[in-house]
């Protein structure tokens, strides 16, 4: 990844223009600001965020989702909730949610099996964290027949069992990174040196610090330039959903890319469906990061829950049945439709696509057993 670009190149629009201001006014009044500051300000700022402003999703948007790629995705995560909720007992005062809902096409795909495969689903009261004015309103017209709650965050999700679904959510919280120097870690910083943006080093990570960012042995020589990172919104995040799932029940699944650990230096930005500079008009193309499981599986048991896997994406979809409903829905297509429907699976599940790099874990309450999906396969 270029480490700088010009923060005066001609903005395209007057959006990455306004982050590139509020950038520079936060780093001239305060100093170099971290890697999640960067994040925060260029994705979640109330009115120029990237998230704030727009529809990202899509082939017209930037990025396209394993929801926009086949309803088939929706329909195998809503039965397979069906399935943990039956596992449950149907508990009569659960709750459904979903974590950054995007157009609300996950949520109506679940919606749509339930109403086939267990309607008592479709009569709970359904909860959505989302910050976007924009993908609220997209929401509220693609998730018919049920009236949602929004949410800022989730603290404020209900104190009940849950049964939920977060797809590429995680990766889009702001991660921070540090960066070895001398065998030390230093907090990895954004300052602007000649009018360009820039990573600058800071200060060393603190004892606390190294134990938050997991870093089990700090006097491990690492070599110089090595980047790790930490994503304490997405600790804190499942540790909350955690609490809830192991006090009152439910089953949470988190489906991202990532990996069961820290990747490394994973930030990346996507504008149009093709990766670009990090620094390059700001605020218009996507910024995510791989999601660390490993992160996940500890903020959840830290809050007493049961955290199952992470498997690839291809082996859980694979072994719940995709294939076969695949095949039964092909029955109803044309050529065309069918070839379609191949292809799409084929993204969903290959391994040069989809299929590998996402993965797929489960938020349970504590107990014993690997639940179908999760056996026989290590990310
Ligand atoms: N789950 C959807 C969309 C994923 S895009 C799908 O599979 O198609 C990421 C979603 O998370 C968007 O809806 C975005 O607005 C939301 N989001 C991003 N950061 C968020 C935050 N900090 N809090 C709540 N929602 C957020």
């Amino acid at each position: 990844m270029p480490e700088k670009t010009s923060l005066t190149a001609p903005p395209d629009n007057a959006a990455a223009s306004a982050i590139q201001s509020l950038l520079g006014a936060t780093i001239a009044a305060n100093g170099p600001i971290s890697v999640s500051q960067f994040m925060e300000i260029v994705l979640s700022h109330p009115q120029h965020g990237y998230y704030r402003r727009k529809d990202p999703l899509g082939m017209a948007g930037d990025f396209t989702t394993a929801a926009e790629i086949s309803g088939l995705f929706g329909e195998i995560c809503g039965l397979y909730l069906a399935h943990m909720f039956d596992h449950a007992g149907q508990p009569a005062d659960a709750a459904i949610v979903e974590l950054g809902p995007g157009r609300g096409t996950l949520m109506a795909d679940m919606r749509h099996a339930w109403s086939q495969a267990m309607p008592v689903l479709t009569g709970l009261p359904v909860h959505l964290v989302e910050t976007s004015p924009a993908l609220r309103q997209r929401q509220k017209q693609t998730i018919t027949n049920s009236s949602p709650i929004w949410h800022d965050g989730v603290s404020s999700l209900p104190k009940t069992a849950l049964f939920g679904i977060a797809n590429e959510f995680f990766d889009a919280l702001p991660v921070q990174q540090a960066v070895a120097r001398s065998g030390r870690w230093h907090h990895r910083l954004i300052d602007i040196r000649s009018g360009e943006l820039v990573f600058v080093d800071g200060p060393p990570l603190t004892g606390d610090e190294q134990q938050a960012w997991r870093i089990v042995d700090p006097h491990n020589v690492v070599p110089d330039g090595h980047i790790t990172e930490h994503c304490p919104a997405a600790t804190s995040i499942a540790a909350q959903i955690a609490t809830r799932i192991a006090q009152h029940g439910g089953a949470f699944l988190v489906i991202d890319y990532g990996q069961n650990g820290n990747q490394g230096d994973s930030l990346q930005a996507v504008a149009a469906h093709r990766p670009v500079d990090l620094f390059y008009q700001p605020g218009t193309a996507d910024l995510s990061h791989w999601v660390d499981f490993a992160a996940l599986k500890q903020a959840t048991e830290g809050a007493g829950g049961r955290f199952i896997g992470p498997v690839t994406q291809g082996h859980f979809l694979m072994s719940v049945g995709l294939r076969e409903r695949a095949e039964n829905a092909a029955l109803q297509c044309d050529a065309e439709g069918r070839r379609a429907m191949f292809a799409a699976v084929e993204r969903l599940v290959g391994g040069h696509h989809m299929g590998a790099a996402f993965k797929v874990g489960l938020i349970l309450p504590a107990g014993r057993g690997t639940p179908i999906g999760f056996t026989g396969d290590k990310a």
